[in-house]
């Protein structure tokens, strides 16, 4: 049974002076039974939400919102997996926001994706088409060929890669109040499933959650969760808003606890 997780992506929000006082406002928030709660604050933020998080909610985990391809060298300015160890356990690569303005492609995200999978971190490897594509029909061909372009070269005998998590984010729904129906996110996790299927994911492709982001709200999260094939969500803006996370995770507790087959804590 594939768990239910919200990861919060805080992109270039927050300081090290009040990251951690958030995190923690979050994290009392959101105590709800079975969903995974996943908190991506910017690099310099790590450490200070890793205190606030340790002494308050331990079961909330960190996650970095990028990392470099390589283990170290002359790359100014970068951050490497190996530096991570102690900030962050998970990792979300190939966001399109990183596609747009720092020309990551399919290949680079998936030399990432190796190096965070070497280094124990779990990713969160983002795919999704631009507006374009879904109006000419071509968004799932774009999301097929963004799984094989990122999975292609990781080999089949990686043991970590039972830990890959995929978030389906049509660029035109990223930040901008525009969301996609549960019925196209929810047939979009079918073209990712084959698609890691056809790149060697055989029998875990049904395995590997799968979660939706574009302007996910405590408002319209149940939306994507009615759907069986979802499995969480990946949030931005409404990350930064305890009272919108607190409504986001009481839904995945929902479906979590349904999952379960146990009642609703409430
Ligand atoms: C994101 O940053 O991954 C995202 C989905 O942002 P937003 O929820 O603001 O659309």
């Amino acid at each position: 049974m594939r768990p239910v997780i919200i990861a919060a992506n805080w992109k270039m929000h927050t300081s090290p002076s009040d990251a951690g006082e958030l995190a923690r406002t979050i994290a009392a928030r959101t105590r709800e039974p079975h969903v995974v709660r996943v908190i991506c604050p910017p690099f310099l933020c790590l450490a200070a939400v890793g205190e606030a998080l340790a002494a308050s909610d331990p079961e909330v985990a960190i996650g970095a919102q990028n990392v470099h391809h390589e283990l170290a060298g002359a790359y100014t300015g970068e951050v490497s997996a190996p530096m991570l160890e102690g900030l962050a356990t998970w990792v979300i690569l190939g966001h399109s926001e990183r596609r747009r303005d720092a020309g990551e492609t399919d290949e680079l995200i998936g030399r990432k994706l190796g190096r965070a999978l070497s280094a124990g971190l779990r990713p969160i490897v983002c795919v999704g088409e631009q507006l374009q594509d879904r109006e000419a029909g071509r968004a799932d061909a774009v999301v097929r060929n963004q799984i094989e372009g990122i999975f292609r070269a990781l080999e089949a005998g990686n043991e970590a890669r039972s830990t890959v998590v995929i978030a389906y984010e049509p660029v035109w729904a990223i930040g901008t109040g525009r969301n996609a129906s549960g019925a196209d996110a929810a047939a979009m996790t079918g073209v990712i499933r084959a698609g890691l299927a056809a790149q060697g994911f055989v029998a875990e492709a049904e395995d590997v959650p799968v979660l939706y982001g574009g302007s996910v709200t405590s408002a319209n999260i149940g939306e994507f969760l009615g759907e069986p094939s979802i499995d969480g969500a990946l949030v931005g803006g409404a990350s930064l808003k305890p009272d919108e996370m607190a409504g986001i995770v009481a839904r995945a507790a929902i479906t979590a606890a349904a999952r379960l087959g146990q009642p609703a804590a409430r």
